[in-house]
């Protein structure tokens, strides 16, 4: 059944929240400063080449600057047209006496030969392509100190040249192996040979389900580039366009890549495409939340444009107060979330993404959470050769796992992993919970996490007393390890910060909901940073969350 999400105002009385362990690991946290956050911009070469070529010009950009408070702008030097010499060294030289830190960016469109699978991608493997590309890195080199990759520096080509190179390889293996070879021999070296001291980052887009087929592979590119960058692009979640995605995803993918560029993750990059003014301003939120130090606002042209200028407006009067959420911002917390480096997610594509809608806050990683109390497995944890055996070694120190019904389908009938009963439900059953192994297993329902799903008429699955009582029920699982909600309606993310608890409401309503987590004892909240009018009621326990709205607490 479907009812529109913007019809009915969830107000749920369940439980109060118990936060003593939060509130002494809240003394002991560092606090960020507020200048930690970086606002940046990219031109990109066509906007060099319109924007960037008279004073005029870079007048009105440096305007744009100051007033979206950026003081880092990237120029590119190639997106498909090489940007003219004198016209960015123009550009590079004004603002840097204008005090702001300059770096470049390559996009590597139209680089020769195309892709077979007609995206603008390039054929990577073509000998002319590869001269082409260590070209454009050498000349942009020679003009800054910094180059960022953007996110099309990927392949799917199948064209006869690839398929003569790959040999034996799966095309998966052979676009991994191509575009780690490339990175080094026809980047990075070559950028080196002309300036020892450029850093160049590879950017990652938002589709980190997808990786494996397109030839990026995050770990072992972490360890070769200097930084990676976070592509936390977040769309209409109704658009069917866009693929329905979830704003948790700019949170789950940031968190999932610092799993493995650690120290070397400079921020999130988003734009205004798909989104709405109000919807843009989820971007800069959650990639806040997330943790990045940089935020780069994808790029001058656009944001200018008056198809997007209103989203550009809308964010510039608020730096101050994102600016002030990322001073809470710290110690993240939330269920370990496996997702190994190249692993397929089968029929489970960013189901993680409708997970933390669930106010199920996650901790994704690349690394299995061998010692963790709990972990939240998928398909996608399959792409560990090692899973089972881990998964033993696991419950056997009493971790709980809670494991997706499509995995517990693929587990099941494994003689390793003897369960009491096949792991599997009932009519109308949708958590299924048994011991196995000294720990035990949580089994959830692949309709639990669709029910975060916006559909293309902007309307949300509603919850039957069964779903309900499913959903309560896993997340007082959940509380037994982290803070949760157990009222709050679906599309409502919990982000537990340290000592602290962000919750963010993606709804399209008015949310009242209380939370849940840690020990059993009873305690007050107090409101430390509220976003568009949401409120902790005099109560102390009652979170009040407008539309788009956010809260952090302690
Ligand atoms: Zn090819």
């Amino acid at each position: 059944m479907i009812s529109s999400r913007c019809r009915k105002l969830f107000h749920f009385h369940v439980s109060s929240a118990l936060f003593t362990v939060l509130l002494m690991a809240s003394i002991l946290l560092p606090v960020r400063a507020a200048e930690a956050v970086t606002w940046s911009t990219l031109f990109t070469a066509q906007d060099v080449r319109d924007h960037l070529s008279t004073e005029q010009g870079r007048k009105d950009a440096l305007a744009f600057c100051r007033k979206m408070g950026v003081t880092k702008v990237y120029i590119e030097t190639f997106r498909g047209y090489q940007a003219d010499d004198a016209t960015l060294k123009a550009a590079r030289d004004f603002f840097r006496q204008n005090g702001l830190q300059v770096s470049g960016c390559v996009t590597t469109v139209q680089v020769r030969k195309p892709s077979s699978g007609g995206h603008s991608w390039v054929c990577f493997t073509n000998r002319q392509t590869q001269e082409r590309l260590e070209a454009i890195f050498r000349f942009t080199a020679a003009l800054f100190d910094e180059i960022m990759i953007d996110d099309f520096f990927c392949t799917d080509c199948q064209c006869s040249e690839c398929a003569a190179a790959k040999g034996g390889l799966s095309w998966d293996q052979y676009h991994e192996k191509l575009m780690l070879q490339v990175s080094r021999e026809r980047v990075i070296a070559p950028a080196r040979a002309v300036n020892p001291n450029v850093k160049v980052i590879i950017k990652f887009p938002q589709w980190y389900d997808r990786f494996q087929e397109r030839g990026y592979v995050p770990d072992k590119q972490a360890a070769i580039f200097d930084r990676i960058w976070v592509g936390t692009e977040l769309r209409d979640p109704a658009s069917d366009k866009w693929g329905n995605k979830q704003q948790y995803e700019g949170y789950f993918i940031y968190r999932w890549l610092t799993s493995m560029g650690v120290s070397k993750t400079g921020g999130g990059w988003f734009d205004p495409f798909g989104t709405t003014p109000t919807l843009y301003l989820d971007q800069p939120l959650t990639t806040i939340l997330a943790g990045a130090p940089e935020v780069f606002l994808f790029h001058y042209g656009a944001l200018t444009s008056p198809e997007y200028q209103a989203q550009a407006e809308g964010l510039a009067p608020r730096r101050a107060q994102y600016e002030k959420l990322a001073t809470y911002v710290s110690g993240w917390g939330g269920i370990p979330t496996y997702k190994p480096v190249s692993s397929e997610p089968g029929d489970e594509a960013y189901i993680l993404d409708e997970i933390g809608m669930l106010g199920i806050p996650e901790a994704p990683t690349a690394h299995f959470p061998e010692g963790a109390r709990a972990a939240i497995l998928t398909t996608q944890a399959l792409g560990d050769a090692d899973l089972v055996p881990k998964l033993l070694r696991f419950l056997a120190t009493g971790g709980t796992a809670f494991i997706s019904q499509p995995l517990a389908h693929r587990l099941n009938g494994d003689p390793r992993l003897s369960t009491p009963s096949p792991l599997d439900f009932e009519k109308d059953q949708y958590l299924n919970t048994m011991k196995v192994g000294g720990g035990e297993v949580v089994v959830f329902s692949d309709i639990l996490p669709h029910l975060t799903h916006v559909d293309g008429q902007n309307r949300v699955e509603q919850l039957t007393p069964e779903l309900r009582a499913a959903l309560e029920e896993w997340r007082r699982r959940v509380s037994d390890f982290t803070v949760t909600s157990i009222d709050a309606p679906p599309r409502v993310a919990i982000y537990p910060l340290g000592g602290r608890v962000a919750v963010v409401n993606y709804t399209e309503l008015q949310v009242a909901c209380r939370l849940t987590g840690l020990a059993g004892m009873a305690h007050k909240l107090a409101q430390v940073y509220a976003l568009d009018g949401a409120k902790l009621a005099p109560d102390g326990t009652t979170l009040r969350l407008p539309p788009h709205a956010a809260l952090v607490v302690e």
